[in-house]
């Protein structure tokens, strides 16, 4: 019977599995829709209407943070060589190497086979590198809230990393607090399925005869924001390294940048606010150029927003340089911080695009799209940093 089961709309369910984790009966199950996003699915006759799946889905009822504690800062680590290797300030790995020195474990999100991203532990610092950097597909959580689960009930240190909807998916299913764990939550603005990256990837292969070997989401070779996606691959027995600039490349990139190609959810999110749920929040800390010009960045610079005391003890152990900043400047370059953005009207045939005719003819109808438009990031895009800055920091006076 499941009449009274009613889990959050198709809509704005996250697929934080939150419902599938909770079920005693095995009754609720992730299943992939036709795009490739996660959704629970109810078998009849597993479930016994008990509810708990619905009282638990922190979309149905909201997860909070009560604490009312906020402090933000602009901060990167101290060893800049670390630094390059992560998305933004490398705080990230900073605050996990703490977690694993006290003995811990940290959860987080890796690639798996090239085109998946998953959640997974790790409990060495080798193992702490599949973690390091942003991977701009969805990531399957599978049975990781369970596992957190036991391992605070074995007072084990741990700290989980994810996206906001997956911090308040495991909230929700421990339903209390534990002094031993660590959210850590990133700012989000959405997140493409593992398919449609995958079709991208067999397109590309296909497109340019070869073997994509690694995908890097962000990478710092050429700009240190790392906005720049570095795709490995073989081309015959050759081993070569392509840069994929957001707006002057092919599809994949732009769409994810541009928000067009988002989980639905991911339109109507409920945690892209400023009352963050975790313990810290971490992002790029955008337009500190302009904010704070007399800080010089090289490698990146992390918005941390510390969201209660537990999470000041972590951040005052880590070695960074810390700038204290605001809500205000925070926000003022990066408004994923308070809001989502707003579903775009090409989404759901993008998407139809990739899963029935293949990336062709999404990249068909990125190019009509993009226009001239491609020729302008072009030349932005052959114009050295240095050079950028310095235009930049001439403008900057003139305001
Ligand atoms: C899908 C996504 C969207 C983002 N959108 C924004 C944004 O709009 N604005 C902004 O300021 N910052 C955004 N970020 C955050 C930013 O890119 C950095 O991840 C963050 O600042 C941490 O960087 P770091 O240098 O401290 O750590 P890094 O070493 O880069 O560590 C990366 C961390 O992100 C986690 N992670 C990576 N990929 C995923 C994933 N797919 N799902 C869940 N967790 C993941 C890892 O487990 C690790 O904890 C986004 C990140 C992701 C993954
Ligand atoms: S608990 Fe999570 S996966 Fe389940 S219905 Fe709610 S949002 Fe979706
Ligand atoms: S935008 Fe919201 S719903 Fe989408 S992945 Fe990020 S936190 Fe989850």
């Amino acid at each position: 019977m499941t009449d009274k089961v009613k889990l959050a709309d198709l809509i704005k369910c996250t697929g934080c599995t939150a419902c599938a984790s909770i079920c005693k009966h095995n009754a609720i199950a992730m299943t992939e829709n036709e795009d490739g996003f996660e959704y629970p699915k109810i078998d009849i006759d597993k479930c016994i209407n008990c509810g708990a799946c619905v009282r638990v889905c922190p979309i149905i009822n909201p997860v909070l943070n009560d604490e009312k504690y906020q402090k933000i800062f602009a901060a990167v680590g101290c060893n800049s060589n670390e630094v390059k290797k992560s998305s933004s300030g490398g705080i990230f790995p900073l605050l996990a190497k703490e977690v694993l020195l006290q003995g811990g474990k940290v959860y987080g999100c890796r690639i798996l086979n090239g085109d998946r991203a998953v959640h997974t532990v790790v409990e060495t610092e080798e193992e702490l590198e599949l973690l390091r950097g942003s991977k701009y597909i969805q990531s399957s959580i599978g049975r990781v809230f369970q596992q957190v689960e036991e391992d605070l009930s074995h007072n084990k240190k741990v700290l989980f990393s994810g996206t906001p909807c997956q911090a308040a998916g495991l909230k929700a299913y421990l339903k209390r607090e534990y002094s031993n764990l660590l959210i850590v939550d990133l700012v989000c603005h959405g997140v493409p399925s593992y398919k449609f990256f995958k079709e991208y990837i067999c397109w590309l292969e296909k497109k340019k005869n070869v073997k994509v070997l690694a995908y890097d989401f962000r990478d710092k070779t050429k700009t240190d924001l790392g906005c720049v996606a570095k795709i490995r691959y073989l081309k015959g027995k050759k081993e070569k390294i392509r840069f994929s600039k957001y707006s002057s490349d092919f599809y994949y990139y732009y769409y994810y940048m541009l928000g067009k190609i988002y989980r639905k959810s991911c339109y109507f999110c409920p945690y892209a606010n400023a009352n963050r749920i975790s313990d810290i929040t971490l992002g790029d800390f955008w337009g500190i150029t302009h904010i704070h010009p007399e800080i010089s960045i090289d490698n990146g610079m992390s918005v941390v927003m510390i969201n209660s005391i537990k999470g000041q003890k972590y951040f005052d152990k880590i070695e960074a340089y810390k700038y204290p900043s605001n809500l205000e400047e925070a926000v003022a370059y990066n408004k994923s911080i308070i809001s989502s953005i707003n579903y775009p009207k090409e989404r759901d045939e993008i998407l139809r695009l990739s899963r029935e005719c293949g990336g062709d003819a999404v990249e068909k109808f990125f190019r009509k799209e993009v226009g001239t438009k491609q020729l302008i990031y072009c030349l932005k895009g052959i114009v050295p940093i240095k050079v950028k800055r310095k235009i930049k920091s001439i403008f900057h006076w003139r305001k």
